[in-house]
């Protein structure tokens, strides 16, 4: 029965929290400034102290927004060889790309490298000098929601690391000069780091105006009796409690049924997400069947005078071996084949535990979820090397590169291991533990 147009019932105070990761709940003391609480059961964080988030944030994003600018109108990259130079910028890469013909990973690198950014950037602006309002008004929940979005697709640091690679890799064949933008986006990189570190989501949620804004008043007792015999040894979902999945608050559904909607930020509810399993599948085989033409075909073709080569994945980490290189060698092999591998196979691990009603080692699996979520993106290291060197080296008749075919199927492993993470349910691996993993008081 679906009745997704009923808002949800605010069942108590903000002092219990539920975790998004194992559905715990916990009775949270107000916390002291800079502190963290987390789970006790998954370690996942439940909330933070006061973080002062407008006296920090705001000069760090207005900065951010001045990186940013900067960084996408100058050059980040140069190289001269036998008289002739050439640059690109960041955009200048991604048009390469599109030039040659490898549209959906230009739009990748476009999307990841510039608009992610800047959408992260601009929310942020918005969120901060809206959060200066008495009531701030609802659709800053809206942005919050794409925040976070934005933030998961927002790979500066990445390409930091794919245009460094690229810059040893030329360095073979031209004198390389690193241009002002490869610094700013060095300064960048460290910027949305700290905004990240300093904002605390949960101080906006509590201020917003909701969605349902008679529901503020109308609190459903909770069973008191039942939750503070057993406080710490209960799940959301054995108290009939949902936790919203983008601003963390518990409600209730309306009687009779499983899904409703958050009154405070207009979620859709359920307690466990439906096919959440079936899609997490589909996006690991999809991604295990790119893994096979990424690997194989080439992802890049050199063309000289003398003929042309193309190289693997593996061919490139090879070639970047070498007395001064194999640093970044190494960097590349962990990224583009080690990472990726791992991820297809940890979350089948994950899937196959969850759907044998596996209830051991539950802490270890929520961690090992926790770093396939986290790592995910840095496979994104070899289409960054690739799109740069691409974009730079088009000397012709002389020398030039272009992307091979393999490109676009290794970008498509990275994106799908990454909607894999995203769509999988961690608490899943806690909802065969029930009670024998915590003891009853
Ligand atoms: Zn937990
Ligand atoms: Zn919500």
């Amino acid at each position: 029965m679906v009745m997704s147009e009923q808002y949800n019932e605010q069942v108590t105070d903000s002092s219990l929290v539920g975790c998004r990761h194992c559905d715990l709940l916990q009775n949270l003391p107000p916390l002291a400034a800079d502190t963290r609480a987390h789970c006790p059961r998954c370690d996942e964080e439940v909330g933070r102290g006061d973080t002062n988030l407008l006296n920090r944030v705001l000069p760090l994003t207005v900065a951010a927004a001045i990186f940013y600018l900067i960084a996408n109108t100058v050059p980040m990259l140069g190289l001269t060889v036998v008289g002739r130079s050439a640059s690109t910028t960041v955009i200048g890469g991604a048009q390469q790309l599109w030039s040659d013909g490898r549209e959906m990973v230009a739009a990748l690198v476009l999307f990841t490298a510039v608009i992610a950014p800047a959408l992260q950037i601009g929310l942020m602006l918005t969120i901060v000098v809206g959060t200066r309002a008495q009531h701030p008004p609802r659709w800053l929940g809206w942005l919050l929601k794409s925040y976070q979005f934005a933030q998961t697709w927002s790979m500066i640091e990445v390409m930091m690391l794919g245009v460094l690679v690229a810059l040893v890799k030329i360095a073979d064949y031209a004198t390389v000069i690193p241009g002002i933008a490869l610094f700013v986006l060095g300064g960048l990189t460290v910027l949305l780091a700290a905004i990240q570190a300093a904002f605390d989501p949960q101080q906006v949620w509590h201020r917003i105006q909701w969605a349902d804004e008679s529901a503020r008043s109308k609190v459903t007792a909770l069973p008191r009796a039942e939750l503070n015999s057993n406080a710490q040894n209960l799940t959301a979902m054995e108290l009939g409690l949902q936790i919203c999945p983008s601003c963390h608050m518990l409600s209730r559904p309306p009687t009779g049924s499983g899904e409703g909607r958050c009154p405070r930020c207009d979620a859709e509810l359920s307690f466990r997400e439906r096919g959440c399993i079936q899609r997490t599948w589909a996006f690991v085989i999809a991604a295990a069947i790119c893994y096979i033409p990424a690997n194989v075909l080439p992802v890049l073709t050199t063309t000289t005078a003398t003929g042309s080569d193309s190289d693997t994945i593996l061919q490139g980490v090879v070639l970047l071996w070498s007395p001064t290189g194999w640093p970044l060698s190494i960097i590349v092999l962990v990224a583009s084949i080690i990472i990726p591998s791992a991820k297809i196979l940890a979350l089948a691990y994950l899937l196959i535990s969850v759907q044998r009603g596996s209830a051991v080692n539950n802490r270890q699996r929520t961690r090992l979820y926790r770093m396939v979520e986290f790592i995910g993106r840095w496979s994104m290291v070899d289409v960054f090397v690739d799109t740069f060197t691409a974009a730079l080296i088009q000397l012709q008749p002389l020398m030039s590169v272009a992307p091979g075919p393999g490109l676009p199927f290794f970008a498509a492993v990275v994106v799908l291991t990454m909607l894999a993470a995203e769509s999988f349910d961690p608490r899943l691996i806690w909802d065969e533990a029930g009670v024998s993993e915590v003891q009853y008081a």
